[in-house]
């Protein structure tokens, strides 16, 4: 008995390794007769949306691991192969995947394929370096929100037998990112006017900036494989100097060496300028992490917001 508790628990800690939004890649997707729709997801976010809609009657595959950078992730063989056999393939969109673009498109012809971002009100949109829309659009909760029926119905047209049942978890979901936009919008509001001021590596916060009332400046821009100049670096560091920004904030699938050079210049001016903590960007977080939902991410992201930028409490008298 002891030694099958042991095995049990050595099988179970294996399982804690492989990420949330990404069941087990490795084995090839589920058992042979599992008889489920296979879903596979390009993004954690979107992984996130699919299996919040689906449930357990679908099995949803994750491309990207936690933590990896969308912007730059290319395919492997290994994954035009998984993309293929799926039942549905859903992407973000807006060429947030800009290395599986070209992959993606050819196989829009061949598997059923929804890009959520695609069925975004225009309207709504905003627009990143070089004209094309901004393609973070998860970070506005009530924005993301409407993905949710176009998954329902991309879900729906492969599985029609649980279309109704779709439709209600897309309803209930919608409902609770709503939700999350009213708190999400009264902690940032909590932040004194003057620091509402959000410093990160690359500019995926637009959309959060504009949907919660906090300004934006990202050292990167919108797309994080252009590379930040040291004339981006100096005009920031005129920026928290001059406006006493307590903290900048680093990213989970971005590297910090800008954020770095950005404290370094400051110190130069004489202004400490703090790290305010690591913000889910691009990804989500792993099992048993503080970001394994988009919910979650958001949630985690504001407090870490609030709790750098807000001013210290006042310290107690004697
Ligand atoms: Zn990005």
């Amino acid at each position: 008995m002891l030694r099958a508790g042991r095995l049990a628990r050595a099988v179970r800690a294996v399982a804690l390794v492989v990420p949330a939004g990404c069941r087990d890649p490795g084995a090839g997707g589920p058992a042979p007769g599992d008889g489920r729709p296979r879903v596979v997801a390009t993004t954690t976010m979107v992984a996130d949306l699919v299996r919040q809609v689906g449930g357990e009657r679908i099995v949803v595959e994750c491309l990207m691991p936690p933590g990896i950078d969308p912007h730059s992730y290319k395919a492997t063989p290994r994954d035009a192969d998984r993309l293929l056999r799926a039942d549905l393939v859903v992407a973000s969109g807006l060429h947030l995947e800009g290395r599986l673009t070209g992959l993606l498109e050819r196989l829009a012809d061949r598997v059923p394929f929804l890009a959520v971002a695609d069925r975004l009100p225009a309207e709504r949109l905003l627009e990143a370096d070089g004209g094309l829309p901004d393609p973070h659009v998860w970070f506005d909760a009530a924005l993301w929100s409407e993905a949710a029926a176009p998954v329902a119905a991309a879900l729906a047209d492969i599985d029609p037998e649980a279309a109704a049942a779709y439709r209600t978890a897309a309803e209930a979901y919608a409902a609770r990112l709503r939700e999350l936009d009213a708190t999400l919008r009264q902690r940032i509001a909590s932040i004194p006017a003057e620091r509402r001021v959000l410093v990160t590596a690359h500019d995926a916060f637009r959309y959060f900036g504009r949907a919660y009332g906090i300004e934006v400046v990202g050292v990167q821009g919108t797309n994080t494989t252009s590379e930040a100049g040291l004339g981006d670096i100096n005009r920031l560091v005129e920026l928290v100097v001059s406006r006493k920004i307590p903290a900048v904030f680093v990213e989970t699938s971005v590297a910090d060496r800008n954020v770095q050079a950005l404290v370094e210049g400051a110190a130069a001016r004489g202004h400490r300028l703090g790290l305010g903590g690591r913000l889910y960007s691009d990804s989500l977080g792993g099992p048993g992490s503080n970001g394994e939902s988009l919910a979650q991410a958001l949630e985690t992201n504001a407090a870490g917001i609030v709790n750098a930028l807000a001013p210290e409490p006042e310290a107690a008298s004697p």
